[in-house]
Parts: structure tokens; C-alpha cells; sequence
């Protein structure tokens, strides 16, 4: 069996290499010819909105997912056409507008902050008015990792707010005074059974997700409900296929969606280590039909440090106990992706200073 991957990132890479072992075999498509799950699998580089070369990619393939939530809906629709996708394109018509994603969220009964789609001037002063400050104005497409979004916390940062993102399509939200950003991973084959790993809590630093810790410390076994039951919500609706990821804003024991992630996700890389079938695998497994693989961890607790814009000496990495490195092959640049390492402990108390080791190794803020 040959699965396709829109997306040649470190997300189809570690797709690729979880589906290894279970003999099968992966071809990628991305426009970058340094993308780094073209160093593992077969990659056809092409821009992902040309027609002839979405059929030439299709051939021979059994099935296709995506990696990346941009998918031109249009494009991953020409493909099913051919070969079954999964998830479906209708994942990705809801995941890549805010306006969609929040919308269907409030059909599927799963509480959001407060939103105002707008286009114009006029409507962002009369959002602003029903919002009060603060409150986040937001592209409705196109934004990740905190791009394409400012906060406004008065009458006197609308105007720049208006500069900044004016033109696009636009969604205000109020703002949420969360204690904490956690995220829900799930999954779900194609029969309908569905499986949870434990919610994570996730620290964000200038718009980038910096470190993530399984399971979220603290959290109660309703809090882990809640998240389930609104998931669970989102994928029946979407007859889905696959993991998704669904990121909340925590409030005492309310939980807010912000928004879902039709494919794996940077959250959930500990897994790797950390769970007895990782997000990949089962991605994986969900999108061939084969039966779902457990997702209960296999240590107390984990952490994923993300390696943004540097590596560390990998020797200094590995010696550290409990450490896992993952380092995609990519060309190092400030603020990119270039890696992550898991951390696995069989206490908290000494997952954090494990943790702590490792962010030793990076270089602080205020030093780049
Ligand atoms: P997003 O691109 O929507 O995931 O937003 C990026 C980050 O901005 C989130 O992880 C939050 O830290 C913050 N953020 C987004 N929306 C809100 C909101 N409505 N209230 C407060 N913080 C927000």
C-alpha cells in the first residue's frame, strides 16, 4: 500500500517513518526540493495547485493525507476525486477559516470565545463595540504560530490594528484571560472507534509553542472528559479520519476551543516515546484502515522542547536521562522548527528538571 502526503515538513516525515515498520510505503508532495521528508520517502516537487501535476501525484496511491492545514481544499478535492483523502477536504474547508472553524464549533455545541466576522472598518469599530477591550483581531486565513493576529486593549489600537491586518478577511474574538493553553489529540479510524491521549499543556513564547507536558499537570479526570466529549463532537460531525488536534484555553475547570488541527500536531510529538502508538502511527493506521493502536502512555509523564532557529550539541542532548532527540535535517533559520526533544521521567518533579536540562542548552531570549 502507498499512502500520499501533501506536505513534505517534519510532520510527513515522521508520518513516513511511523508507517515504515508496518510495510508500507509513502510519496510526497511539497515544492521545496529541500523539503526534509523528501531525505526519507520518494518526494515529487510541485506546486500543490497544479492541476496535471496533482494527477501525476495521485497515481499509484491508495491513499492521500496532508500535513499541512493550507491544502488548498480545491486541490485536495481534485485528488479525491481519484484517491480516497483523509481526512476528508471537508476538514480542511472548516480548519483553514477561523470564521468556518469557530462557526462549526458553535453548531457542534463546544464553547469558543465570543467572535464578529468583519471585513471593513466600520464593521471592526462596531465588533470592537459588542467585544469591549481587549480583544484579538485575527486574518481568517492563514495565520499560524501567532501571525496575522494583534491584540487590542484599547480604542487607541484600533486604528493599527486596521493597518496591520486591514483587507483581509477578518475575525474579532474577545480575549480570553486563560491560566492555561491545552490541547486535546484523538483519533479516529475509518469504522467510527475512536481513541484519546491525555491532555497536554501547552507554553507558548512570541507566538511559537515552545514546550508541551503530558499529561497536563493538574488536570482532573473531568476536565479530560470535557475535552473528549467536544472532540468527539467535532470528528462524528466530520465522519473524520485520522488525528486531529483540538487546542482549548483553559479557565478554571472551563475549557474554551480555539482551534482544531486537521492532521498531527506539534503538541503531540512526544508520543513518540511516550505512548504505546504514537500520534503518527496511528494517523497512519487510521488513514490505511488498519485497527487503531493504544494510545496510553508508557511512561508517568512526558515533555516535548521544541528546537527553534538552533540545535544543541546532540551529545549534550543524549546524555541527559529520559532524553530523546529529533533532529529534522532542515537548514537552520531564526525562529524555524528545526527540531524537538522528548523527554520522558517517572515523576513530574523529575520530568521539569530533566526538562530543565535540556533548555539549558538553548540559547535565552535575550541572547539572540
Ligand atoms: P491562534 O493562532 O489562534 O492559535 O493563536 C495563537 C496564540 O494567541 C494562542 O495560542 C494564544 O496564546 C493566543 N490567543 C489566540 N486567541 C486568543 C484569545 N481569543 N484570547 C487570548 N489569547 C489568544
Amino acid at each position: 500500500m502507498t499512502i500520499g502526503i501533501l506536505g513534505g515538513g517534519q510532520l510527513g516525515r515522521m508520518l513516513a517513518l511511523a508507517g515504515f515498520p508496518l510495510g508500507l510505503r509513502f510519496k510526497v508532495l511539497d515544492p521545496a526540493n529541500d523539503a526534509v521528508a523528501g531525505q526519507v520517502a520518494p518526494i515529487l516537487n510541485e506546486d500543490i495547485n497544479d492541476v496535471p501535476a496533482l494527477g501525476w501525484f495521485a497515481k499509484g496511491l491508495d491513499a492521500v493525507t496532508y500535513e499541512w492545514e493550507n491544502v488548498p481544499v480545491a486541490s485536495a478535492r481534485f485528488i479525491e476525486e481519484r484517491v480516497p483523502v483523509f481526512p476528508s477536504p471537508r476538514a480542511l474547508e472548516i480548519a483553514g477559516d477561523r470564521w468556518n472553524e469557530k462557526s462549526f464549533f458553535r453548531d457542534c455545541g463546544v464553547p469558543t470565545p465570543n467572535f464578529w466576522p468583519l471585513s471593513t472598518r466600520e464593521e471592526l469599530e462596531s465588533a470592537v463595540r459588542e467585544s469591549g477591550f481587549p480583544c484579538v483581531l485575527k486574518t481568517r486565513r492563514f495565520g499560524y504560530d501567532g501571525k496575522g493576529q494583534c491584540v487590542l486593549r484599547s480604542p487607541a489600537d484600533v486604528p493599527r490594528a486596521w493597518a496591520e491586518l486591514g483587507g483581509a478577511a477578518l475575525l474579532l474574538e474577545a480575549f480570553v484571560a486563560f491560566e492555561r493553553e491545552v490541547s486535546i489529540l484523538s483519533v479516529r479510524a475509518k469504522t467510527g472507534e475512536v481513541r484519546f491521549y491525555p491532555l497536554i499543556q501547552n507554553h507558548h513564547r512570541g507566538g511559537i509553542l515552545r514546550l508541551s507536558l503530558a499529561p497536563a499537570p493538574g488536570s482532573s479526570d473531568q476536565l479530560q472528559s470535557d475535552a473528549q466529549s467536544y472532540a468527539l463532537r467535532l470528528m462524528e460531525q466530520l465522519d473524520y479520519v485520522g488525528v486531529m488536534a483540538l487546542e482549548l484555553f483553559q479557565i478554571g475547570e472551563e475549557l474554551l476551543a480555539n482551534e482544531i488541527a486537521p492532521r498531527v500536531h506539534n503538541s503531540g510529538h512526544w508520543t513518540i516515546e511516550g505512548s504505546a502508538t504514537s500520534q503518527f502511527e496511528n494517523h497512519i493506521r487510521a488513514v490505511a484502515g488498519l485497527p487503531l493502536g493504544s494510545p496510553q502512555m508508557r511512561t508517568k509523564c512526558a515533555a516535548m522542547v521544541n528546537l527553534i532557529g538552533e540545535l544543541p550539541p546532540l551529545e549534550r542532548v543524549l546524555s541527559i536521562e529520559g532524553a530523546h532527540a529529533h533532529y529534522y535535517g532542515k537548514e537552520i533559520k531564526p525562529g524555524r522548527k528545526v527540531g524537538h526533544v522528548t523527554v520522558v521521567a517517572s515523576d513530574e518533579a523529575e520530568l521539569l528538571r530533566r526538562v530543565d536540562q535540556v533548555q539549558l542548552l538553548l540559547t535565552p531570549d535575550e541572547h539572540r
